[in-house]
């Protein structure tokens, strides 16, 4: 009997799952295997809310290939040296992966390739797994990447994406492949959504029933919580987001249409960390900045990671994060702009405390889209800055947000919550909350001479 090796990653799914199909062609017998990788603790990116969503995510999928007559092998240690293991105790002749962006995940894909050569195993690397559109087959001339979203956005849009793939029927696994128990961990966020491609497909018949149409009219609303929370489950890849474009396409509207571009500023990133893995710790634009850091502002990144900054709608999101380990989009734009433009902290200080506690918590999204925030990435007005005040005053008119996670501040009514340091001396006095880190001013004008201009 010939047999195969599926390395399940970030694609922790049956439904839709490209590898697990062409492994199972023929009637071959599958090993399906997950290796906790030791170099990403080693990297320090194993943070507890993500190792606590992949439990979830691990015992689902062991379930649902125990339902089909198979079940799931997990190993942890050195990543090559596993699935050689493993592929040598099940006598196997190919190993099935999909492809992925990274340096990290690129050098992998290339150590694993020779290492499994050198015993005679074939490694077959599958596209539109992870992503929609694969990095690399929409570019502009003369160049191996979009820098800017638009126009890859229009090229995205126009090509075919491929056909659905149905979840398989059954999986024979053969004897005698041993398994170990899936990760542990502890610190998790009270709050913290559970995992599993069960939960992710829950959840995505519900947003497309309930969700999408109004995804175009309130996807900014930050009180509202009016988008998918689909993220993790697109991180872990406990949904496909090929079938996520499909479902959201059939559904049609300018909601379900908002909602594509979104998925496709997904693709985008990834394309761009392909083409220039570096940009997880580099500029992408350099501007030169001299930014301050942990030496020399520690008291205000500090108040930032604990949403004391003195500026409601900016502790507000950073405590949803520590209570969530999720965060609203227009939360993480208007907490990063404060961090990297009005505090002038550098981006990877921020960016490390999101990975440090986000459930969807990815190396391509969140690196970027910090770069963008910082006016290093790809953002085409690199010196914008959020005003705090007027984007808590547009996205959280009432307060309710603002009021729903800084309690000290529940008994303001209304927009007022937005500038307590207006109240009247006795009411401010009252309020247990500090007054802002820095001026608006001030940082602002700290940002334009940094950067040389206004
Ligand atoms: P929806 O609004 O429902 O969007 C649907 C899907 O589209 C999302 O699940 C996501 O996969 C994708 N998407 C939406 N917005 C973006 C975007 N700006 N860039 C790329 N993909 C997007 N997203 C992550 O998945 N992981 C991260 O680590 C991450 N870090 C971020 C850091 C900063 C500073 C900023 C500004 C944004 C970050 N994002 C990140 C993007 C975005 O904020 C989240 O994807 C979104 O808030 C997740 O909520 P949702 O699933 O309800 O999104």
């Amino acid at each position: 009997m010939n047999v195969s090796v599926v390395l399940f990653t970030s694609d922790l799914r049956l439904h839709d799952h490209p590898p697990l199909c062409a492994a199972l062609e023929g009637g071959r017998e599958v090993v399906p295997l997950f290796v906790r990788d030791r170099a990403v603790d080693d990297a320090g990116f194993a943070a507890a809310n993500r190792l606590a969503f992949l439990a979830d995510c691990l015992r689902d999928l062991d379930a649902g290939l125990r339902q089909r007559g198979g079940r799931l092998v997990v190993r942890s240690g050195e990543l090559i040296r596993e699935v050689c293991r493993v592929a040598a105790e099940a006598g196997a002749d190919e190993v099935h992966l999909a492809a992925d962006v990274s340096a990290y995940a690129q050098r992998r894909e290339d150590r694993l390739r020779r290492a499994l050569e050198s015993g005679g195993v074939r490694l077959h690397v599958h596209d539109a797994v992870t992503t929609v559109v694969a990095p690399g087959t929409v570019t502009p001339s003369g160049s191996d990447h979009f820098a800017v979203f638009t126009p890859y956005y229009r090229r995205w849009a126009e090509r075919r994406v491929r056909d659905l793939l149905g979840a398989p029927r059954s999986v024979r696994v053969p004897e005698g492949v041993g398994s170990q128990e899936p990760p542990s961990y502890k610190g998790v966020s009270e709050g913290l959504a559970p995992g599993g491609e069960t939960e992710g497909r829950r959840r995505l018949a519900a947003w497309l029933r309930h969700g999408v149409s109004a995804y175009e009219d309130r996807h900014d609303d930050l009180a509202g919580d009016a988008t998918s929370r689909l993220s993790p489950h697109l991180h872990f890849g406990t949904l496909s987001p090929v079938e996520v474009v499909h479902r959201a396409r059939a559904v049609g509207g300018p909601g379900a249409e908002a909602f594509v571009r979104q998925l496709a500023w997904r693709d985008f990133h990834r394309q761009l960390l392909a083409a220039r893995p570096d940009a997880s710790v580099a500029d992408y634009r350099p501007r030169y900045d001299r930014w301050r850091t942990e030496r020399t502002a520690r008291a205000d990144i500090e108040a930032w990671r604990e949403g004391r900054t003195g500026y409601p709608v900016v502790d507000a999101a950073m405590r949803q994060l520590l209570h969530e380990g999720w965060m609203h989009n227009r939360g993480r734009l208007l907490t990063a702009s404060f961090l990297t433009k009005t505090l002038y902290v550098d981006w990877r200080i921020g960016a490390r405390h999101f990975l440090d506690l986000l459930v969807d918590g990815d190396v391509a999204n969140n690196q970027l889209n910090w770069q963008w925030v910082a006016g290093t990435g790809t953002d085409t007005r690199p010196n914008r800055v959020l005003n705090p005040v007027t984007q808590a005053r547009r996205y959280d008119p009432d307060g309710a947000y603002v009021r729903r996670w800084v309690p000290e501040l529940g008994g303001i009514e209304g927009p007022a919550v937005h500038e307590p340091w207006k109240l009247p001396g006795p009411d401010r006095a009252a309020i247990d909350y500090p007054d802002p880190l820095v001026g608006l001013p001030e940082g602002l004008a700290r940002f334009k001479r940094a950067r040389s201009y206004g």
